[in-house]
């Protein structure tokens, strides 16, 4: 992307963001439902775009600017900056990598040009972390496949119109047995049942996929029979990037809203932003979004020369959350009371900023990779990437 290119987009997002998501923000949160005019306008920005190759109806940016672009949006909203990663991640990137040129003009292009919107089913009632010891069962019928089983947490029930997702056709084979398919929400057999009230993340519609007796023909096979894993495991990296971002954008959030405060809160006589223990936390959200900032564009300079940057981007994905968590919490704190009030950002970002911790891998599975990639025990990912 040529840097003029960049800046010009780059300021464009953070416009919108500015003028156009923050008054709405509070009271989408509160409805739990992202406005439909709002991805209209984004889409007519072309911000769905991401890493998705031009010829495929992206924008065809580099993983760095990608990153940027995320952390801009995510300064005042991450669900937003969820929105705009999501088709570079498992959903697009599954398709570019693994589909047939009909799939790919039939889901990709549309989802780059935010057209239409797909989600990524992977999580189940049982099993999370483990993908690989998923319940969920596929059989063959002359050639049709008929799937059976349910997903749990799965985002964007209510904008998809298909999903990304995985059965297995033998529970005995761990990850050599799974398949992928692209399910269409509408085809017989499928229901979205969404959780409401969630602490987090509250704007996206999140809830069970139930499959029930879904028949499928084989233009819905993903990658080939067996390949499943190989598939769920493409954007990997992509999704810990896009996570790593968000929670970089929070925490410049968090700094914007607590320097504005602890400049305008006058208590004994003073405004609290002359008080020491209200700098020092201050300071340690500066220090952390810097540093988060630098470790996940080297995960993503990671992907721009062509590797996985698996270490890379699990660091970056566990210590770029934790680091917005903490200014979260701190945040919340300078603001006193207010800090509890829906008025006020922080409590939003308090909110979320946990949920930041669990998602794409759990922080704690981080913590574990990132020792077992050093002391050799796992693959650190230097291995090329899957294609764009
Ligand atoms: C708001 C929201 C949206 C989501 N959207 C989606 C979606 O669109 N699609 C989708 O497929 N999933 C989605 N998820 C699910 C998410 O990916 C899972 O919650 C996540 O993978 C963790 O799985 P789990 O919740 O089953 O936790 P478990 O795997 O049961 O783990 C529980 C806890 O055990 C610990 N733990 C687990 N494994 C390890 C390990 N190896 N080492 C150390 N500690 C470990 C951790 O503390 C972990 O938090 C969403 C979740 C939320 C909350």
């Amino acid at each position: 992307v040529h840097p003029d290119e960049k800046a010009s987009l780059l300021r464009t997002a953070g416009q919108f963001a500015d003028e156009v998501i923050a008054p709405r923000v509070q009271q989408y949160d509160a409805d739990e439902h992202i406005p439909e005019d709002l991805m209209e306008r984004m889409a007519d920005l072309g911000m769905f775009g991401g890493v998705i190759p031009v010829e495929d109806g992206g924008l065809g940016l580099d993983f760095r600017t990608f990153a940027e672009l995320v952390m801009e949006v995510s300064r005042v909203c991450h669900v937003m900056g969820s929105m705009i990663s999501l088709p570079s991640a498992l959903v697009g990137s599954s398709i570019h990598v693994f589909g047939s040129p009909e799939q790919r003009s039939r889901y990709l292009v549309p989802l780059a040009q935010g057209r239409i919107f797909g989600g990524a089913a992977v999580t189940e009632p049982g099993s999370g972390s483990d993908v690989a010891s998923m319940r969920t069962t596929f059989k063959r019928d002359g050639d049709s496949f008929v799937i059976n089983g349910a997903k749990a947490w799965i985002s964007m029930l209510d904008y998809a119109s298909f999903f990304v997702t995985f059965a297995t056709r033998d529970r005995n084979l761990g990850r050599k047995g799974v398949t992928a398919f692209i399910v269409p929400k509408d085809t017989p057999g499928v229901s979205v049942h969404p959780y409401k009230n969630k602490m987090g993340f509250r704007p996206i519609s999140t809830g069970d996929l139930v499959l029930n007796q879904v028949r499928l023909g084989p233009e819905h096979l993903l990658g080939d029979i067996d390949d499943g894993f190989r598939v769920a495991m493409t954007a990997v990296e992509r999704g810990r990037l896009g996570v790593a971002s968000r929670a970089v954008g929070v925490t410049k959030g968090c700094i914007d809203a607590s320097m504005s405060y602890a400049q305008g809160r006058v208590v004994f006589g003073n405004p609290i932003s002359t008080l020491q223990i209200v700098q020092s936390k201050l300071t340690d959200m500066l220090v952390g979004h810097a540093t988060a900032r630098l470790l996940t564009l080297s995960g993503a300079d990671e992907l721009d020369s062509g590797r996985r940057g698996r270490q890379a981007l699990s660091m970056a994905k566990m210590y770029a959350t934790d680091v917005a968590a903490r200014s979260a919490s701190d945040a919340v704190q300078i603001h006193g009371a207010y800090g509890v009030s829906p008025e006020y950002a922080v409590s939003r970002y308090y909110r979320d900023t946990k949920v930041l911790q669990i998602v794409e891998g759990s922080n704690d599975l981080h913590r574990a990779m990132t020792a077992e990639m050093a002391l050799g025990t796992r693959s650190s990912g230097d291995e090329p990437r899957p294609p764009n």
